[in-house]
């Protein structure tokens, strides 16, 4: 007589809630980042109903322990947790609410298939996080996100030494496709000549260099996210549509 195994179908997780959509009446789809699961698509059952306690935790941006069974297509939420409520915090405040949507978008892109999500899982976390502390300017710390989370998924950009041959900066061009600043001698036709201060920039927001970031001005700002939107969609290869809400000053 055949033995069935149930405990290999059901599995503890730590997750950040990317993303929702209504399934059927009562149910929800969650989308879920995982540092060692990947990235989760799982049914929520029941969660709309205004009772649900399960569905006050799984909204966006939430940070969960969650307990999961495998299905055939989708998992199943069978419990979760609420660790913290980034959520919260982001969804009364529009200028963190659009940064948040767009850092959501990007790594359930990157991690669509990926198993090795721990990197991807720890950037997004520390960088809701500071989003939900409401320190940083909103726009200054998805930047930074931008530019470490495309680093993490092997686009690593570079701001200070010339992509091409290494020659320490700082350099005044900048390739986008190339991935960074370009000396005098390997600048390509069609490259950009942004300010130093927004490359500066640039280098501050990939270092996580917030004393600098921050005193940072507008125009300096602008071209920076400029550059970072550019870099993006040549990876992302489409238009990331929640960073054209972002209100960038
Ligand atoms: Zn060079």
């Amino acid at each position: 007589m055949p033995r069935y195994s149930f405990a290999s179908k059901s599995y503890r997780t730590a997750a950040i809630v990317l993303r929702t959509h209504k399934l059927g009446e009562a149910d929800r789809i969650v989308i879920l980042l995982t540092p060692s699961n990947g990235q989760v698509r799982a049914v929520a059952k029941g969660v709309r109903r205004t009772s649900s306690k399960l569905g006050a935790t799984l909204e966006p941006f939430m940070l969960v322990e969650a307990q999961l069974s495998r299905g055939r297509n989708l998992d199943i939420v069978t419990q979760a947790q609420l660790k913290s409520p980034y959520g919260h915090a982001l969804s009364q405040d529009y200028s963190r609410f659009t940064a948040a949507s767009a850092m959501a978008d990007v790594a359930e892109r990157l991690s669509a298939d990926e198993t090795d999500t721990a990197a991807q899982y720890r950037l997004l976390h520390g960088a809701l996080a500071a989003l939900a502390r409401g320190d940083v300017d909103p726009v200054l710390l998805l930047d930074s996100y931008l530019l470490r989370s495309l680093g993490n998924a092997g686009w690593a950009p570079s701001f200070s030494a010339c992509v091409r041959c290494g020659a320490p900066g700082p350099h005044q061009a900048v390739n986008i496709p190339l991935g960074g600043v370009v000396c005098h001698d390997c600048r390509p036709a069609g490259s950009l000549s942004p300010a130093p201060e927004s490359v500066a920039l640039l280098e501050a927001l990939l270092r996580g260099d917030w004393a600098t970031a921050a005193a940072s001005e507008a125009p300096a700002r602008r071209e920076a996210a400029n550059i970072v939107a550019g870099y993006v969609q040549w990876h992302l290869e489409r238009v990331v549509k929640s960073l054209k809400l972002v209100e960038r000053t």
